[in-house]
């Protein structure tokens, strides 16, 4: 009989093979009361075992192939370096020492602790860390218990398995990849955790958050892994396996035509080079950057440098983030958006805004900005000094009025005037624009346009202040429609002014990543799409096939058009 499971899809891609059950939970702990004398050499033991799991690490390291992406290194290097970290190497020695408790035990209370400090983290991506610190802290508690960790799976045929386990440690997903495992299932972890963008990053299908997995499934027995939908099928009688294959294959082919068109550039028919660039909120998405062959980062939000944290970034950690961008991005370039916090993003609780009933609608993006000045001119000198490192450019977000504009434009000129009587460089043309992102933007596009170097229309805004929805009510979701004629006439409105004043518009809202518009809006003139990584070659793919000249005759018409079912039919005769 047929049995369906599902969880959720990390890694897209279908799977098929012979489950290959991992039992390797954390052992279990007791606590043992030492004599006086026993302490140091407890406190040596526990220290053996930190440096005998960097060292386990290390060689791990050591078995990514050569052209494999630097950033599968970066992620076993983040654990070699919570085991340098004094939260990890220090603190449970004071605990050995100061409850004359064995090491397991030791290290069981910091895990603790550091569970409890990481739980209480707003920010989703942030919280997942802390299944980071419990590979880490599982690592040295297996050598602690029995000396001889090295979690066996490259001594047994892997290839073809699909791995079935309680949790994977980023060091577990790249043995496996080595051993070409066809995909895994793991009961805990999320979208975000380090072991799910691995398994991205190295293309093995993956379903986690599988509760009871290792249960549910049978040592050997035959299951499909859907990485797109995060379904697992066990059971499945012969005519599914084989529909299942033949959607593997076509899958794999099409991925295959994508994955060629990474260093070729994105380019229509009729020879219009167009740019195809990334959204960005943290290094850790350079890996999906580089994958995607993105022509730089067209929206780097700053948001994560400032919230959840006691403290936001002050300048020289700012400076530090910047320039680890744009080194990596190796003379592409790199926009950064300046803050664009919210009275639901606010990382101050102490700051004296006032409350208020619309949080879309208030002290937000750069209005906050501008009632914080010194924290506002903070982050442009970062952004100013990150420009002699590489091209950079500045996105001021929510821009409403023109008084927004030139207030901004001051305090640019400001810290531009600090950093010369400090004598610090910085690149003197760097490009500033403005996110068009409500409609009295786009209606003034053409005043913003005279003071500005480039424009970027952000439909995710834009969409809600235009129909008036909240984009994160689900109770109007439906009404959320970027189709809708008011919506493409501001779009245009947008890219005129900017053909008007001769500057580059972009889009880096949702909307430029959905295959659906691509010709639309190409037909309308865009011709910089900045949108998540995953969504690229998509976009290049149909750019590639496109020709201008066929698209703007039916682009006008559907802007001429009303009536919405009549939009859709056209949009859809579009894409044929
Ligand atoms: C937008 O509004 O379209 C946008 C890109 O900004 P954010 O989604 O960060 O508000
Ligand atoms: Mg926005």
């Amino acid at each position: 009989m047929a049995l369906i499971i599902s969880g959720i899809d990390v890694s897209k891609g279908i799977a098929i093979g012979n489950v290959h059950l991992l039992n390797r939970g954390a052992p279990e702990v007791f606590e043992h009361k030492l004599k006086k004398d026993e302490i140091e050499s407890e406190v040596e033991r526990f220290q053996k075992a930190v440096d005998e799991a960097s060292n386990h690490l290390r060689g791990i390291r050591d078995t990514i192939p050569k052209d494999t992406s630097t950033d599968v290194a970066a992620f076993i290097d983040s654990h070699i370096l919570m085991l340098k970290d004094s939260m990890l190497r220090k603190v449970p020695v004071g605990i050995i020492r100061k409850q004359r408790c064995n090491a397991e035990w030791a290290l069981k209370i910091q895990h603790d602790k550091l569970i409890s400090t990481f739980e209480q983290m707003e920010d989703d991506y942030l919280r997942t860390r802390v299944n980071d610190v419990g590979h880490v802290i599982n690592l040295i508690q297996q050598i602690l218990k029995d000396r001889q960790y090295a979690v066996q799976i490259d001594a047994q045929p892997l290839k073809g398995r699909i791995i079935v386990a309680d949790d994977l440690t980023p060091a577990d997903t790249v043995l496996m990849q080595t051993q070409s495992i066809a995909g895994f299932i793991t009961e805990l972890g999320g979208p975000l955790s380090h072991t799910a963008i691995l398994a991205r990053s190295l293309g093995i299908p993956a379903v986690v958050g599988v509760q009871g997995a290792r249960s549910l499934l049978r040592q050997e027995e035959r299951i499909i892994i859907d990485g797109s939908s995060g379904m697992v099928l066990a059971g499945a009688d012969q005519k599914t396996i084989q529909s299942y294959r033949m959607r593997q294959r076509k899958e794999k082919e099409a991925r295959r035509k994508l994955r060629a068109l990474r260093d070729v550039s994105a380019r229509t028919r009729d020879g219009r080079r167009i740019s195809l660039q990334a959204n960005i909120e943290l290094a850790e998405d350079m890996i999906a950057l580089r994958q995607s062959g993105a022509d730089g980062v067209g929206l780097y939000r700053t948001e994560f440098l400032y919230i959840d944290r006691e403290e936001p970034a002050d300048e020289a950690e700012q400076l530090n983030a910047y320039r680890t961008i744009i080194r990596a991005l190796k003379g592409k370039p790199l926009t950064i958006r300046t803050l664009d916090l919210g009275a639901e993003k606010e990382f101050d609780p102490h700051f004296q805004g006032p409350l208020t009933q619309n949080p879309a609608l208030g002290l937000r993006a750069i209005r906050r900005s501008l009632k914080d000045i010194d924290l506002f001119k903070q982050q442009l000198r970062a952004i100013l000094r990150a420009s002699s490192y590489g091209p950079v450019r500045i996105l001021l977000p929510m821009v409403t009025s023109h008084a927004e504009l030139v207030q901004s434009l001051s305090i640019l000129g400001q810290a531009k005037q600090e950093l010369e009587s400090e004598q610090r460089s910085y690149d003197q043309n760097i490009p500033i624009g403005a996110m068009i992102e409500v409609p009295a933007a786009a209606l003034s596009a053409h005043i913003f346009a005279k003071q500005l170097s480039f424009l970027s229309i952000g439909t995710n805004d834009l969409i809600q202040y235009t129909l008036a929805i909240d984009r994160i009510d689900d109770q109007v979701n439906y009404l959320y429609d970027p189709l809708h004629p008011s919506v493409l006439k501001l779009v245009d409105l947008t890219l005129r002014a900017g053909r008007h004043a001769k500057i580059p518009v972009a889009m880096c809202g949702e909307m430029a990543g959905d295959p659906r518009y691509t010709r639309l809006l190409l037909g309308l003139g865009l011709q910089e799409f900045s949108t998540h990584p995953s969504n690229l070659l998509e976009i290049k793919q149909i750019v590639n096939r496109s020709r201008i000249s066929e698209l703007e005759k039916p682009a006008r018409r559907i802007l001429n058009t009303t009536l919405p079912a009549r939009i859709t039919s056209l949009v859809d005769s579009l894409n044929d």
